[in-house]
C-alpha cells in the first residue's frame, strides 16, 4: 500500500491526516523487520523532533484497526508491528529477536483448508516458527 492509499483510507475513516501521522505510517508500512513502537519513534523523531510516543502509539493503533498492520505480542511484553497482513509464518530468532517472513502458496491454500474446516472465519491469525538465526549460530 502506498502513501496516497493510506491517506485516502485514513480520510475515508474520518481520521485527521497530519505530516507526523503520514511519517509514522510510511515508516511502519515500509519496514519489513517487524519494528517496535520505539524503533519507529526513533526513526521519525529525526525529522519530526516534536513527535511524542503517544502519537506513535495512537497511529499504530489506528493502522491496526484499519487492518494495515498486525500487532505481535510477546511474553516479555514487547510488541512488534507487522505490515505484512497476509497469511505467513514469522520466523523469529530466539536470541536476537530478528523476525523474517516466510510466505508460500502452500501456506495460503493449507490455511484456507483449515479455515473451512473450523467453519468460522478467523478475525486474525498468527503463525510463528522459533529459530536461532544464521548470525546467532556462530
Ligand atoms: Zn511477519
Ligand atoms: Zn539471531
Amino acid at each position: 500500500m502506498n502513501t496516497e492509499q493510506v491517506i485516502t483510507m485514513l480520510r475515508k475513516n474520518g481520521h485527521k491526516v497530519t505530516p507526523q501521522r503520514i511519517a509514522i505510517c510510511e515508516a511502519v508500512l515500509s519496514n519489513k523487520e517487524h519494528p517496535t513502537a520505539e524503533i519507529i519513534f526513533k526513526k521519525i523523531s529525526k525529522q519530526h523532533p516534536t513527535i511524542s510516543m503517544t502519537t506513535v502509539y495512537h497511529t499504530l493503533d489506528l493502522l491496526k484497526k484499519l487492518e494495515l498492520v498486525h500487532e505481535i505480542n510477546f511474553d516479555n511484553r514487547v510488541t512488534r508491528y507487522d505490515s505484512n497482513v497476509s497469511v505467513h509464518v514469522n520466523v523469529i530468532c530466539q536470541k536476537c529477536g530478528k523476525i523474517s517472513d516466510y510466505e508460500s502458496e502452500a501456506i495460503q491454500s493449507q490455511w484456507n483448508r483449515i479455515v473451512s474446516a473450523i467453519k468460522i472465519k478467523p478475525v486474525g491469525q498468527r503463525l510463528d516458527a522459533y529459530v536461532i538465526c544464521e548470525d546467532c549460530k556462530g
